[in-house]
C-alpha cells in the first residue's frame, strides 16, 4: 500500500514537506527548492500532479543545485505551514533560492507553465537570478567567452570540456550543464552563435551542436542521433573516463583479480542469456520461496499464477519446460488452502526421476553479472525473465493481456525479497496496470515501469558503475526508438520500441552460452 496519503510518494523523487522538515529543507539550504503547495481535493492539483512527477524525473540529476518539494495543504497538520507562507489558492508554486533566510516566504510564481519544458526553463531563469549566494553544486550557466575557454584547463581541474553552441534563447546548453553536474572529469559550457571567433575556430555550422575540447586543444564534434538535450547528455555521460561523482571506474579485470568472484564470463551486453533466466528460476524457486515454510491464501494464489505463466510461456530447454509443467499440474491439483514448501520442493526436484525434466541447480549469471557480487544478479534476471514472458505471451497470442503482468505483481507482492521494491512496484501496478488492455500494451507497460524504477535509482549505492542505469534502450541500441517532438523534447517512438522489444526478448534471440 502507498504510505503517503497525498498526491506524491517517496518514490516520486519529490521532497514531501511537513512541519517537521520544512525549515531544514527550505531554509539555509545549499540547493534552491521549488515547492508546490497543493490540496488533495483540488482537481487542478490532481491534474497537475503527473506533470510535477515527470518534472522531478526529468531534472533528477539537478538535485544538488535545485530540488523539488510538495506539501499537502489539505492535511490539517500542514495548515500552519501553508498559512505562514501566505498560500490561499492551489496549486501554488514558490521558488526558494539557496541559502534562503527564515524571513523568506519564497518567490511566488503566478501563471506558471503547465508543462515540463516550460517549468524546466523557468527553473533555469530563477537559478540564474541568484547573484550573491550561488548554489555551490551548480556550475556556471552563463555563456563562455574565447578567453575563458583558452584558460579553461589551467583554472579547472577537468580533462574534458563540452561546448554547446547555440542561440541566445536556447536552453539546451544550460540543461546539459545541469544534467552533467554530478559527473566528474567533464565540464559543460554554452557558447553563443554570436561568438564568431570561436564559431569559426571550431568550424561550427549547426546550432545547437556540441563539441569536445581537451587540454591538448584537440577539437571533435559529439556524435549524436539528434541535436538535442537528452542526446547530448546521454552521449556525454557515456564518454570513457566520465564517471558519476564518487563512483570510481576500476577496470573490470583489476576488480576481479582482487576479489573472490568466480571467473568473469565474457558476454555481449546487448543480448539475453538463457543462463540468467534459468538462474533466476533456480533462485526464485529454490532460494526465495524456501523462506516460506507454508504457503496459503493470496500467497498460494500468487504462486499458482506465477508457476502457471512460467509453464505456459517460459521459452526454455525442453527439460526445464517439462519441470515447470510438472510443478504447474501438481500445484493446480492442490485444492487445500495451504501447501508446504517442502512438498513443492520435492515435486520440483523429483521430476528428474520420472522424466528427463530438470531445472539446473545453482546460479550462473552471464548478462546479469555484476562487477562485484552485491551488484545485479537476481533482480536483473528477474526483470529480464518477465520481459521475455510478456513478449512470449504476445507472440503466442493468448487472449488475456493481464495474465503475465498480474502473475508478476502477485509474485513480487508475496515473495520478492526486496520489500521496498515490492512496495514501489505495487504502487505502480495500482496506478496503471489495470489500464493494460492488449498484449502489446503489456510489453510496453513493463518496459516503461522498468525505466521508471531505474530512473529513480541512477547514482544510488546499488548502481554498478560498470552498468549505469540508463533509460533503456540507448540511442545506440535502438536508434529508431528515439525521436524529437517539435519542441525539441525527447520522444519515445512506442511503435519502434515495441518492435525492438519483441525482437530483443524473443525466444529465437536468446543466447544459450554457458548453460550447465
Ligand atoms: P536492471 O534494471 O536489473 O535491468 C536488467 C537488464 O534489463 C538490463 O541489463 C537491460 O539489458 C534490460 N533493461 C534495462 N531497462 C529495461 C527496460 N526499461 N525495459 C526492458 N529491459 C530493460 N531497486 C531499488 O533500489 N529500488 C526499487 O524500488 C527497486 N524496485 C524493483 C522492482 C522490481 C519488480 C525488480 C525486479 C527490481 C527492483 N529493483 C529496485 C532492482 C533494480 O531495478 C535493478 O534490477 C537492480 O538494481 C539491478 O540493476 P541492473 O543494472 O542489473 O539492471
Amino acid at each position: 500500500l502507498i504510505a503517503e496519503a497525498g498526491l506524491y510518494t517517496a518514490s516520486d523523487q519529490i521532497i514531501i514537506l511537513s512541519p517537521k522538515n520544512v525549515d531544514s529543507v527550505l531554509l539555509n539550504s545549499t540547493a534552491a527548492v521549488l515547492v508546490e503547495f497543493y490540496a488533495t481535493w483540488c482537481g487542478h492539483c490532481v491534474a497537475f500532479s503527473p506533470t510535477w512527477k515527470n518534472l522531478a524525473r526529468d531534472i533528477k540529476e539537478w538535485k544538488p543545485a535545485v530540488d523539488l518539494a510538495a506539501i499537502d495543504c489539505a492535511d490539517e497538520s500542514n495548515r500552519k505551514v501553508c498559512t505562514n507562507f501566505g498560500i490561499t489558492g492551489f496549486p501554488s508554486l514558490k521558488f526558494f533560492p539557496a541559502y534562503s533566510s527564515s524571513e523568506s516566504r519564497g518567490l511566488e510564481l503566478r501563471g506558471f507553465p503547465r508543462d515540463v519544458r516550460g517549468l524546466r526553463h523557468y527553473i533555469i531563469d530563477k537559478l540564474e537570478m541568484h547573484n550573491e549566494a550561488w548554489p555551490p553544486a551548480c556550475p556556471p550557466l552563463e555563456t563562455a567567452s574565447e578567453a575563458e575557454i583558452d584558460n579553461f584547463f589551467q583554472i579547472n581541474n577537468v580533462k574534458l570540456l563540452a561546448l554547446v553552441f547555440e542561440s541566445k534563447d536556447s536552453y539546451v546548453g544550460r540543461e546539459v550543464t545541469l544534467d552533467l553536474l554530478q559527473y566528474e572529469n567533464i565540464a559543460v559550457r554554452r557558447v553563443l552563435d554570436t561568438e564568431t571567433s570561436l564559431v569559426s575556430r571550431f568550424g561550427v555550422t549547426d546550432f545547437p551542436s556540441c563539441y569536445l575540447y581537451n587540454s591538448s586543444r584537440h577539437i571533435s564534434r559529439l556524435k549524436v542521433l539528434n541535436e538535442a538535450r537528452t542526446f547530448y547528455s546521454y552521449a556525454l555521460q557515456s564518454l570513457p573516463g566520465v564517471v558519476r561523482t564518487g563512483k570510481s571506474q576500476i577496470p573490470i579485470t583489476d576488480l576481479l583479480k582482487n576479489s573472490t568472484l568466480q571467473e568473469w564470463r565474457r558476454f555481449n551486453k546487448t543480448r539475453v542469456y538463457m543462463s540468467d533466466l534459468e538462474s533466476a528460476l533456480h533462485y526464485s524457486l529454490r532460494v526465495e520461496l524456501s523462506g516460506h515454510t507454508s504457503i496459503s491464501g493470496n500467497d498460494l494464489t500468487a504462486l499458482k499464477k506465477y508457476i502457471h505463466v512460467l509453464a505456459k510461456y517460459f521459452p526454455g530447454r525442453p527439460s526445464v519446460k517439462s519441470t515447470l509443467k510438472t510443478v504447474d499440474s501438481w500445484l493446480q491439483q492442490q485444492k487445500g488452502t495451504e501447501i508446504k514448501y517442502s512438498d513443492f520442493r520435492d515435486v520440483l526436484d523429483n521430476t528428474v526421476q520420472t522424466s528427463d525434466a530438470v531445472l539446473p541447480e545453482g546460479v550462473q549469471w552471464v548478462g546479469c553479472q555484476g562487477s562485484q557480487s552485491h551488484y545485479r544478479g537476481y533482480p536483473c534476471a528477474f526483470w529480464t525473465l518477465f520481459h521475455v514472458l510478456t513478449v512470449q505471451a504476445k507472440e503466442m497470442g493468448f487472449p488475456d493481456p493481464q495474465e503475465v503482468l498480474q502473475a508478476m505483481r502477485g509474485y513480487v507482492s508475496s515473495f520478492f525479497g526486496c520489500r521496498p521494491c515490492a512496495t514501489h512496484f505495487e504502487a505502480m501496478a495500482q496506478e496503471s496496470m489495470d489500464h493494460v488492455t492488449s498484449l502489446s500494451a503489456a510489453v510496453l507497460w513493463l518496459w516503461s515501469r522498468h525505466n521508471r524504477v531505474n530512473n529513480g535509482l541512477a547514482g544510488e549505492l546499488s548502481e554498478d558503475p560498470h552498468f549505469p542505469k540508463i533509460q533503456w534502450p540507448s540511442p545506440e541500441l535502438c536508434p529508431s526508438c528515439h525521436g524529437l517532438k517539435k519542441t525539441g523534447e525527447h520522444h519515445w517512438d512506442q511503435k519502434e520500441v515495441l518492435t525492438f522489444l519483441r525482437h530483443y526478448f524473443s525466444s529465437a534471440h536468446i543466447l544459450m552460452d554457458y548453460l550447465q
